[in-house]
């Protein structure tokens, strides 16, 4: 059974990082981000809590995100074990989680912020599937269009010049001290994220000391 967190600034390829890891070793990739992005788009009462604070780049509030957190891994559907991302965000939340779990390790992507910036205005999400693209290094085949479905690729509602600038001064502010936690008992292994995703990948493994990717 192998636990571990996945931290990083938005656009530092968490979510593609996981899926990688997660795939491989037969883990649950648990994104919080997606749990709320679900519930928006099927417009539940969960949705309509978070989605104005999710547009504006705010984090939710912690009884929420814990509550979700909590639901989540009581489904117990990862026998193997779960990369969690994007919790925890603040030092509560550590707290909470530190408590509740006892984990592996914590995967630290690092990205400078300028690099952020033109990363995460190039994302684009496909409106009918939820597929992941990036105009810099994952273009779609036809403009605008999902290569899966053909839906449409819309930016995330929170992917703004605005919001974005708000993410990355809460990051700063609430996550560096998650991270400073974990690092003191240990967890934390730092990777640069600048490099290629595959490059990204065998360095998260070699760190944890987990054999390199099957596929390159
Ligand atoms: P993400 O996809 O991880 O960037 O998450 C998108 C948005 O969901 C964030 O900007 C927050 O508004 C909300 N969110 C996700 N995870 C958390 C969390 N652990 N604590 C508070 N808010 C969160």
């Amino acid at each position: 059974m192998r636990k571990y967190v996945i931290i990083g600034v938005q656009g530092s390829g968490k979510g593609t990082q996981s899926l990688l890891l997660a795939r491989d070793l037969d883990l649950v990739h648990i994104s919080v981000g997606d749990i709320f992005r679900w519930h928006v788009q099927h417009h539940t009462k969960l949705g309509a809590q978070v989605r104005r604070i999710m547009a504006a780049g705010k984090l939710v509030g912690d009884d929420l995100v814990e509550g979700v957190v909590r639901g989540r891994l009581e489904q117990h559907d990862w026998n193997f074990g779960f990369v969690i991302d994007g919790f925890p965000r603040n030092r509560r939340q550590a707290e909470f989680f530190l408590e509740s779990y006892d984990i592996d390790g914590v995967i630290h992507l690092d990205l400078p912020d300028t690099e952020v910036r033109r990363r995460v205005l190039a994302r684009r999400l496909c409106s009918g599937c939820g597929m992941d693209y990036n105009l810099i290094f994952d273009r779609p085949e036809a403009e605008g269009r999902c290569d899966v479905c053909g839906g449409e690729l819309v930016a995330r509602e929170d992917d703004t010049e605005e919001a974005l600038a708000e993410r990355l001064r809460t990051y700063h502010e609430k996550t560096d001290p998650v991270l400073e936690l974990f690092r003191r008992k240990e967890y934390v292994v730092t990777v640069d994220a600048r490099a290629d995703i595959g490059t990204v990948q065998r360095n998260l493994r070699r760190e944890l000391g987990l054999p390199p990717p099957e596929k390159p």
